[in-house]
């Protein structure tokens, strides 16, 4: 642990989040706090604990360690599912301690029914369809195998879930992609039901899906940037505001990340500042250095790139992001010292800054660039 910055949970920023989903998706639909990549980066022990006081009992995770960590916050409070990995060694453990996971191949289904036989408990598991993202999923000509093969061993394979994931719904351009994968994620559902086989719930939206098209909202929905108060893009947010009278951003921002200034120091005109060439004073300067570098999750995509609040004011980075420092221009700031506070993400005075409101970059960098903020920043939840 360091001190060089600390990040700040807001949980009461999460429950108007949560409150705000609710109320879109209505009571019936199960939200599943989508927690993976180190809960987007905002300390997957923390947020979990702090995601069930605000209520949420479901948690979707990408592997065994990030379900480890909840089961042991958690224990058997809540509903742990697993949507990607689980290697074979660990799926006693799952299967033991009824985690659920997603289901894509028949190597996966035979393994899970052998562990089942043998610990005499059943495996709860989700078929995941492949409907066209291409990546992981039954396809739909071997839906029915799996549907006679969930009949044979229903005593050991309880059929929890039957789920897909969309390739890209936070943008219009693929709307007709999405549109065929609901599609083919029905067919696949008609398979199952021709064969007399239903399963308990379905699932396959993530916060674009289930804001762009409500269809896919079915019986859960996985949530995971937009409960910490971030669009996964601006055409879901535009999208959403145009259906409303009042244009309003609903969504609060959960993570602040805070570090303070380690020196103040002058530069003349004419000289470079960093390494190599990447920027020129072009005027006499005041700059600021920060202990925080792409060591600690801050890209070097952000170098001449980043901004950052000090005194109230933004402030842009100049240079190149080091490894664990990085300069800021605070020439028109009055005042500035070391040891004032300065602002990555979050409020200062009546500004704001989001991970992706540095300039008209990719949204995809909400995703990036909190999943890699680093592990060994301590995470603190405030009042
Ligand atoms: C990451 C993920 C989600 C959540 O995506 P968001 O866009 O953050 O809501 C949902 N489902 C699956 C399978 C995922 O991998």
């Amino acid at each position: 642990m360091h001190k060089n910055s600390v990040i700040e949970i807001n949980p009461s920023a999460h429950k108007e989040n949560i409150d705000f989903l609710r109320k879109t998706f209505g009571k019936k639909v199960i939200l599943s706090s989508v927690v993976k990549g180190n809960a987007y980066g905002h300390g997957l022990k923390e947020f979990a604990e702090m995601a069930y006081s605000n209520g949420i009992t479901h948690f979707s995770v990408f592997d065994v360690e990030e379900a480890k960590i909840i089961f042991d916050t958690l224990e058997k409070k809540v509903t742990i599912l697993i949507m990607g990995f689980v290697a074979d060694d660990d799926l006693d453990w799952v299967i033991e301690n009824q985690i659920e996971f997603f289901v894509f191949e028949r190597y996966r289904l035979a393994k899970a029914t052998k562990i089942a036989k043998k610990l005499k408990k059943k495996a709860i598991i989700h078929i995941e369809v492949e409907t066209g993202m291409n990546r992981t999923g039954f396809d739909l000509k071997n839906i029915s195998k799996v549907a006679q093969y969930l009949i044979k061993e229903k005593e050991y394979l309880h059929f929890k879930g039957l789920c897909t994931h969309y390739a890209g719904a936070e943008s219009i351009a693929n709307y007709y992609r999405v549109t065929k994968q609901i599609e083919i994620f029905n067919k696949a559902e008609e398979i199952f039901k021709s064969l007399g086989i239903k399963p308990e719930i379905k699932h396959s939206a993530c916060s674009a899906a289930s804001m762009m098209f409500p269809e896919t909202r079915m019986d859960l929905v996985r949530i995971g940037i937009i409960q910490y108060g971030f669009w996964p893009s601006t055409e879901v947010l535009v999208s959403y505001l145009n259906s409303k009278k009042k244009k309003i951003d609903p969504l609060q921002r959960v993570i602040s990340w805070k570090s303070e200034i380690m020196s103040v120091k002058r530069v003349k005109s004419g000289e470079f500042i960093g390494y190599g060439t990447s920027y020129m004073a072009k005027d006499n300067m005041k700059i600021a250095t920060i202990p925080l570098g792409y060591s600690h999750g801050y890209s070097r995509s952000l170098s001449n790139q980043g901004r950052v609040l000090i005194n109230g004011k933004r402030c842009g980075v100049i240079g190149t992001i080091n490894m664990n420092m990085l300069t800021i221009d605070v020439t028109e700031i009055d005042n500035v010292k070391k040891g004032d506070e300065v602002v990555l993400i979050g409020n200062q005075e009546s500004l704001s800054l989001s991970v992706a409101s540095f300039s008209d970059l990719s949204n995809m960098l909400n995703y990036e660039l909190l999943t890699r903020i680093s592990k060994t920043i301590p995470r603190k939840i405030i009042k």
